[in-house]
């Protein structure tokens, strides 16, 4: 029995589905803070204070700043050099989406690399099945042997982003990791602390459960 008609539906459904991925995830607030926050301003009020507060917490409370958006980083967020703002869970700028990958939009950002993947998958299949039934042709073995390289590229990004949900670490803290307190246990040692049961994680990517992304206690006075 051919499977050739049912991969045909399959790969036309999974392209519909890749597009629309592709424009929800570009159009998409990937998680913007706003600009000019009032808490910007008291955090610089406090300014006085730092040595006082750095000994008694032992964080550095102005790293959270960002100077350009004038807000208080939010934890997991990061600035985006290209867009120019600071994103809540901030992973990656994608040229492919031509967005940053945050809070908002890595739920279509991940359906759009897995219909990528699965629809390489399938082109693979429907090359090996020409040469099988039409036999040899540079033209389909230039195919199939561009479109292994594609398959493997991309189920290995597949497994990637499939790996960092399970784990809940965003693509950013997992390169960065070391500059971040947070994702440091007291013997100093990298340590986790989002990383939960892998269903629960799941949850929180796709936000069925609120994510933890907690603003740094400002307040200080001495
Ligand atoms: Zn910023
Ligand atoms: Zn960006």
């Amino acid at each position: 029995m051919s499977f050739i008609p049912l991969a045909h539906y399959l790969f036309i459904a999974l392209n519909v589905l890749m597009w629309v991925s592709l424009v929800y995830a570009n159009k998409r607030d990937p998680g913007f803070i706003p600009c000019h926050s009032p808490d910007y301003d008291m955090a610089l009020k406090q300014v006085p204070f730092y040595e006082e507060w750095q000994v008694r917490t032992g964080q550095n409370p102005l790293e959270n700043l960002c100077h350009t958006c004038r807000l208080v980083r939010p934890l997991r967020a990061k600035h985006c050099r290209i867009c120019n703002r600071c994103v809540k869970h901030f992973d990656h700028h994608c040229p492919y989406i031509d967005n940053c990958v945050g809070l908002r939009n890595r739920g279509p950002f991940f359906i759009f690399v897995s219909c990528v993947a699965w629809c390489s998958f399938i082109t693979v299949y429907f090359a090996i099945t020409m040469l099988h039934v039409f036999g040899f042709s540079w033209l389909f073995l230039f195919g199939l042997l561009q479109f292994i390289v594609v398959s493997v590229l991309m189920g290995a990004l597949f497994i990637f982003v499939i790996n960092q949900i399970s784990i809940n670490l965003t693509t950013n803290e997992r390169i960065n990791k070391k500059r971040y307190a947070y994702l440091r246990g007291p013997s100093g040692i990298f340590l986790n602390p989002f990383d939960r049961a892998a269903l629960g994680t799941g949850w929180s990517f796709f936000h069925w459960v609120e994510p933890f992304d907690k603003k740094p206690n400002l307040l200080y006075n001495v």
